[in-house]
């Protein structure tokens, strides 16, 4: 049996299973303050029996270098009361179990990869739209670290030409991608959500716009097959068919291999996150129980 924690910025999806597609139990708590919080996830994961392993994708950042001495706290975060928390340490020491790493979109992108959209493909990315953006690589089966985790809501697109006055809501980069199309960034500027404004409201056009050139950008820097467009925005009705004839018009068929170029929702739809979790989890029970980071 394994545990799973799909950790987000207002819910945590908690479940139980015997391999990544097989949950048998879920539960949904809020996400308040981290005291609160992993307690609760933890009395409802141990109340469901004996697990072997734990694996949680959570809201970043996060520190996921195993070699660091502070692998699996949070890092810096606007959330009250997150920054510097050991979450994964947390865990480890309450349940007792070896605990599998990584960012929410990371362990979507995972998912996908492996059970959803990116069969039979080499590379995927996935690409949260929801309150803020964020995005996770996988390529050659493997998620992709180095100095951190990717964060692909942070690029700076070019201004659509009937958006040039609103400043942006990225409290460190003001018209970052995040601070410019996220959800929470629609909502500043036309006071609602993207998918309650009217089909032919320019914020359509202008959304699709900004996401259609970051898939351009992965394409272009990773040579990446799919990307995957996941979170509360990207289910507006026609937004990805937008982002797909937007990085088209982009791209003006440049880019080598471009026939092999997918735009995808989610073929797991919600639980992307938490599939890529139960993933964690099952990397962290057959590695030795003590290296968290998968042995690569
Ligand atoms: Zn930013």
């Amino acid at each position: 049996m394994l545990g799973a924690i799909e950790a987000g910025g207002t819910k945590c999806v908690l479940a139980v299973g015997s391999a990544a597609g097989v949950i048998k139990a879920r539960h949904v708590i809020a996400t308040r303050d981290p005291q609160t919080t992993l307690a609760e996830a933890a009395a409802w994961i141990g109340a469901q029996g004996h697990i072997d392993a734990l694996g949680i994708a959570s809201f970043g950042p996060v520190d996921l270098d195993p070699q660091s001495a502070t692998w699996g706290h949070i890092g810096k975060t606007p959330k009250p009361g997150w920054t510097g928390h050991d979450l994964a340490g947390y865990f480890q020491r309450r349940l007792g179990v070896p605990v599998g790493l990584d960012t929410d979109v990371n362990g979507a992108a995972l998912a996908e990869y492996h059970h959803g959209s990116g069969r039979g493909a080499r590379s995927l990315a996935y690409v949260t739209v929801g309150t803020g953006i964020g995005g996770g690589l996988i390529i050659d089966g493997q998620p992709v670290h180095g100095a951190a985790h990717p964060e692909m809501g942070h690029i700076f697109p070019r201004r659509a030409a009937d958006d040039q006055d609103f400043a942006g809501i990225c409290p460190y980069h003001g018209d970052c991608l995040e601070g410019l199309a996220s959800g929470l960034a629609i909502m500043t500027r036309w006071g609602k959500l993207l998918s309650d404004l009217p089909t032919d409201h320019v914020a359509h056009d202008i959304i699709g716009g900004y996401l259609a050139q970051l898939t351009h950008a992965i394409f272009a820097m990773t040579a990446c097959e799919t990307v995957v467009f996941g979170g509360g925005v990207a289910k507006t009705p026609g937004l990805i068919d937008r982002i797909r004839s937007g990085a088209a018009a982009l791209d003006a068929s440049y880019l080598p291999g471009g026939d092999r170029h997918h735009i995808a929702a989610p073929a797991l739809g919600d639980d992307a996150g938490i599939v890529g979790a139960m993933m964690l989890a099952e990397h962290a029970a057959s590695s030795s129980g003590v290296t968290p980071d998968r042995g690569h």
